[in-house]
């Protein structure tokens, strides 16, 4: 993937409606940087398909996922399982004169491939740099970084971006031409999130008090 407006593989050609298919990479990434949890698909050999919701981040090339290697499922992921990473931004609920044409906006990015596993300190560290700025920006370089002993008990893993897709729809219901004169009311009602003021962990000590970047969290 990188720039281009068609599928890179087969298995990312959107077929279902085609023209709410995003091949760019800028798309891609754009979803993926303002999402905050993964869906990650796996067909475990004993029990079937599984999907693991995971907390993740992102940079140009790789997406990382990070768990503990006491998982059965995260490690399948550290030997290489090919699987499958979705992420869904849900921006409206499109409300339709008919119940058959209700929808919802949304922007959702797919990835396929087979994971690396991360075994070097310094590429666990960095990976984990990126999963926590993702989530968090600027907490990296306030909390205390992992210890050896705990990037040991960490599994982390990255996918790379040459397989993704994104899907995007838009807009106002489509509603049957001979249901737009019904005295039903038709639209979308747009999704807005925020998060609280920082509430303060009961154990914590005297004198502090939440820090600018999540006192302003605004992700
Ligand atoms: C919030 C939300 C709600 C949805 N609700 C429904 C629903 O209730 N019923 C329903 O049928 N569909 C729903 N969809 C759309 C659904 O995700 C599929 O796109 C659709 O069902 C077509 O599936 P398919 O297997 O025929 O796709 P195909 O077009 O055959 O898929 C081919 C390839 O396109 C890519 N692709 C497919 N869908 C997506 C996607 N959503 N995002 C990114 N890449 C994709 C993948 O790489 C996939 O392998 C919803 C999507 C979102 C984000």
């Amino acid at each position: 993937m990188g720039g281009m407006s068609q599928p890179s593989t087969d298995r990312t050609r959107v077929r279902r409606i085609p023209d709410r298919a995003r091949y760019d990479k800028s798309d891609v990434l754009a979803i993926l940087r303002e999402g905050l949890v993964a869906h990650v698909a796996l067909v475990d050999p004993e029990r079937g398909p599984v999907v693991l919701p995971m907390v993740y981040g992102v940079d140009e090339v790789h997406l990382y996922l990070h768990g503990s290697p006491a998982s059965r499922l995260v490690r399948q992921l550290m030997s290489g399982a090919d699987c499958c990473v979705e992420v869904t931004l849900l921006d409206e609920l499109v409300i339709a004169r008919s119940v058959f044409h209700h929808s919802m906006n949304y922007r959702s990015a797919m990835v396929h491939g087979q994971p690396e596993n991360l075994e070097d300190h310094a590429a666990k560290n960095a990976a984990l740099k990126v999963i926590v700025e993702h989530v968090v920006p600027g907490q990296w370089g306030l909390a205390r970084v992992p210890s050896p002993a705990e990037l040991d008990q960490t599994a982390v893993v990255r996918l790379p971006l040459t397989e993704a897709v994104a899907k995007v729809r838009t807009g106002d219901p489509v509603d049957e031409p001979e249901d737009t004169g019904l005295p039903i009311w038709a639209g979308r009602l747009l999704r807005e999130t925020r998060w609280s003021a920082p509430i303060d962990a009961e154990d914590l000590g005297p004198g502090l008090s939440a820090p600018e970047h999540l006192r302003s969290y605004g992700r």
